[in-house]
């Protein structure tokens, strides 16, 4: 029988549509070979880049996420949905491990959320998501002022940044993170130019990559641009994929749709692909400060 993560990831799209929420443990179909020893090292996948709060059904999915031994880094859209994140936190520690505060930059808010946002900056795990609006509103000074602030407060706090900064602003973005020698960023879903690609990774920024890349040429083309020691995955879930993914409701492992065309790309096995992975999200954003050892 084809044991395939592709054969896999059919079948488990079609359960899905059946049962809401359903996942699969994608690795432990994965053939054992000589890497079996990387294998039960790699304790988890990570989706960078999770709303944990905008899901219709937060802990149901983070209950598939610790049975499919997937941790989630989770920005925030703004101080209440860092709050709630952390209650979420309190119950599902172990999938939940890093949390960022942020001002969703698609959105606007008033003075006093932002001054909020910025006061949280200390105790959160990662400063995001931040960025510069492209989709929905045009950038105003406001916007370019309060990013430069969130790079500086990220840079004395020494956190690491989720950023959102798409096409036209990328290069923006990337010029506050250097400004303020932000040592850890990520940018996220990211769509730029070829040279501001090449330009963030130049200056030792982490670019991530969504189960986009399993139909999408354009970000096939951005893998190519990215260094293996550079690169993280995530869905950007509950937000809806196309494709494929049209009408699903986006949940965390679909980073492994993702990951099946990343290692194949490097050429690396299953399990060597995820034991980079993994290092790469703690040079991102540092090993989680709880200790979640089962
Ligand atoms: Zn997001």
């Amino acid at each position: 029988m084809d044991y395939s993560p592709t054969s896999l990831n059919i079948l488990a799209h079609c359960v899905r549509l059946l049962v809401p929420g359903f996942t699969v443990r994608l690795h432990r179909w994965t053939p054992r070979g000589r890497n079996s020893k990387l294998l039960s090292m790699n304790r988890f996948r990570t989706d960078t880049h999770f709303h944990i709060d905008q899901a219709r059904a937060p802990k149901r999915v983070l209950q598939a996420a610790e049975r499919a031994g997937i941790r989630l880094a989770a920005p925030s859209m703004n101080p209440d949905s860092y709050a709630e994140i952390r209650r979420l936190q309190a119950a599902h520690p172990q999938a939940l491990q890093w949390v960022g505060i942020g001002l969703h930059p698609e959105r606007e808010y008033p003075d006093a959320e932002f001054l909020r946002a910025c006061r949280l900056v200390e105790q959160a795990d990662v400063v995001g998501e931040v960025g510069l609006p492209y989709y929905d509103r045009v950038v105003t000074r406001a916007d370019v002022d309060r990013f430069a602030t969130f790079c500086r407060l990220a840079a004395e706090h020494n956190k690491p940044m989720m950023i959102h900064a798409v096409h036209d602003v990328a290069y923006m973005a990337l010029d506050f993170l250097c400004e303020y020698a932000v040592k850890r960023a990520v940018f996220h879903w990211l769509k730029a130019d070829v040279d501001t690609i090449d330009a963030i990774v130049d200056a030792g920024y982490f670019i991530s990559i969504t189960p986009e890349v399993t139909y999408r040429e354009r970000d096939m083309q951005l893998l190519k641009r990215i260094p293996l020691t550079q690169i993280v995955l995530e869905t950007d879930g509950p937000y809806a994929h196309g494709g494929p993914y049209a009408g699903l409701e986006t949940v965390p492992d679909w980073i492994d749709e993702a990951a099946r065309v990343v290692a194949d790309h490097y050429g690396l096995s299953w399990e060597n692909w995820w034991r980079q992975h993994e290092i790469n999200v703690e040079r991102l954003f540092g090993v989680p400060s709880r200790s979640h050892e089962a």
